[in-house]
């Protein structure tokens, strides 16, 4: 359980919205980032530019609460994770342009396996290059309630191949969504999530 303060939590948003930003994930006010700070979450509010976020910009609500409109759209994406893992401190949500588009093309198999790439590493509790990483994938959708409840269901269903889940999953034609028990945990998630899927469609591409 996170035991960040309520200032911290928010620092933490702005600063993960300022990195994916500066990293081009995030274009014309999309993404989404929280963070837990005890019985509290951190998250960014509807229609903020997340490179130039302000304290402002970033709601405390708590988990429970009934969801105000004026928080972002995918909010019910967020909280289902916190409420799923207690040991869930942040989430963040980029649009990376490779998540989106390995997502749309393997949507009909609800997953897409990474092996072989050391990198795989950076993900929490992947210890080997040789581990088979799960990405679970779900369809894109504008009811993002129904949308939060089918991601849930697709991360609790297990795989004949796979020796680890990545701790987080792709929303076809979308994005991403990673989460860590830190804010530096998410960070490094989402992060491992652009370099190995962008690994995965390369490696795709010159084996054909
Ligand atoms: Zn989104």
């Amino acid at each position: 359980m996170s035991d960040l303060s309520i200032d911290d939590a928010i620092a933490a948003v702005i600063a993960a919205g300022r990195h994916a930003a500066a990293r081009g994930w995030v274009p014309a006010t999309a993404g989404n980032f929280s963070v837990r700070a005890g019985e509290h979450i951190a998250i960014t509010r509807t229609g903020r530019d997340k490179g130039s976020l302000r304290p402002r910009d970033v709601a405390v609500v708590r988990l429970e609460s009934p969801l105000d409109p004026e928080l972002s759209a995918e909010a019910p994406l967020h909280f289902a994770r916190y409420a799923a893992d207690p040991e869930v401190g942040a989430v963040f949500h980029a649009h990376i342009e490779v998540a989106a588009l390995l997502g749309r093309h393997f949507v009909a198999k609800r997953e897409l396996l990474l092996d072989g790439w050391e990198l795989q590493k950076a993900f929490a509790g992947c210890n080997s290059h040789i581990d088979t990483v799960r990405v679970p994938i779900v369809s894109n959708d504008q009811d993002t309630r129904a949308l939060a409840a089918e991601a849930e269901r697709e991360l609790t269903r297990g795989s004949a191949t796979a020796t680890a889940t990545a701790p987080g999953y792709l929303v076809a034609g979308h994005g991403v969504y990673a989460w860590g028990r830190t804010p530096a945990d998410a960070s490094r998630h989402l992060e491992a999530f652009a370099a190995l899927l962008s690994l995965h469609l390369h490696w795709l591409e010159l084996r054909e």
